[in-house]
């Protein structure tokens, strides 16, 4: 570690403990280092491809629910609902801060609702979790078990209808109410870590240019793309870094 990351760390802890209102986005990063992995990934992408006969981005769609029903949950049971992914340290530290009363939201990018049950409060879950599968025609909810465990496509135990799985699929639109939450939560917020996240051109604009009146900060070990739009940016892994900073 060089002097500037060691000064950088040094920054940020600082403004950490100087702020009130902190939210936290959590992504990618935080699965890869929870032993999980990205489909986006080539390699995963060649291995699904080759497997399924169709890429994760052809399946995760709704068009693909709807007409490849079965397909679609032989590929979301196995490499999706039944992926493994572990509490890091990360969780640890920002339950640390939520303790001490200064984190106030979590906007999960991930489907997986680790943050919740490592005592996280006010999780937002900005493309759904793996728990909020529900029925098609009566609405009755499903937990991620439910599905794993059916037999082909997952049916309501009352009307026998399909369910549906509780992720955003590629080419549906963010849930306006869960949306909202998330700009509220961003609005407040005297200062917005970005934890793990491969940043795109327009989510850094929504993410990073709409508030202005707050710190933001990067731990990523992707940066390229957010040199500029952070206050504070250190290129790592989230799971050492953070504890650094609590
Ligand atoms: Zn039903």
């Amino acid at each position: 570690m060089n002097y500037n990351v060691e000064n950088t760390i040094k920054w940020m802890k600082q403004h950490l403990n100087e702020a009130n209102n902190v939210v936290a986005f959590l992504g990618i990063e935080m699965v890869l280092e929870g032993g999980g992995y990205s489909l986006l990934d080539n390699d995963e992408t060649y291995r699904v491809e080759d497997e399924y006969g169709y890429s994760p981005e052809e399946m995760l769609t709704g068009a693909f629910y709807s007409a490849k029903r079965e397909k679609f949950f032989q590929f979301y049971k196995k490499e999706i609902a039944s992926m493994q992914v572990n509490p890091t340290a990360t969780h640890d530290a920002l339950k640390q801060l939520q303790d001490r009363g200064k984190l106030k939201a979590i906007i999960n990018m991930n489907y997986h609702e680790i943050p919740k049950y490592m005592g996280l409060n006010n999780v937002i879950n900005l493309h759904g979790s793996l728990n909020e599968n529900h029925c098609t025609k009566c609405h009755k909810m499903f937990n991620s078990n439910y599905v794993i465990k059916s037999q082909g496509v997952p049916l309501c135990d009352e009307c026998q209808s399909p369910i549906r799985p509780g992720l955003r699929l590629i080419d549906e639109r963010i849930n306006d109410a869960v949306l909202m939450r998330a700009v509220n939560v961003c609005e407040r917020a005297d200062l917005v870590l970005h934890l793990g996240y491969n940043f795109t051109e327009e989510e850094i604009k929504y993410k990073a240019d709409r508030y202005v009146n707050q710190i933001k900060m990067a731990i990523t070990q992707n940066p390229s793309g957010i040199h500029g739009k952070m206050d504070f940016m250190v290129q790592g892994e989230v799971k050492k870094i953070l504890p650094q900073l609590i």
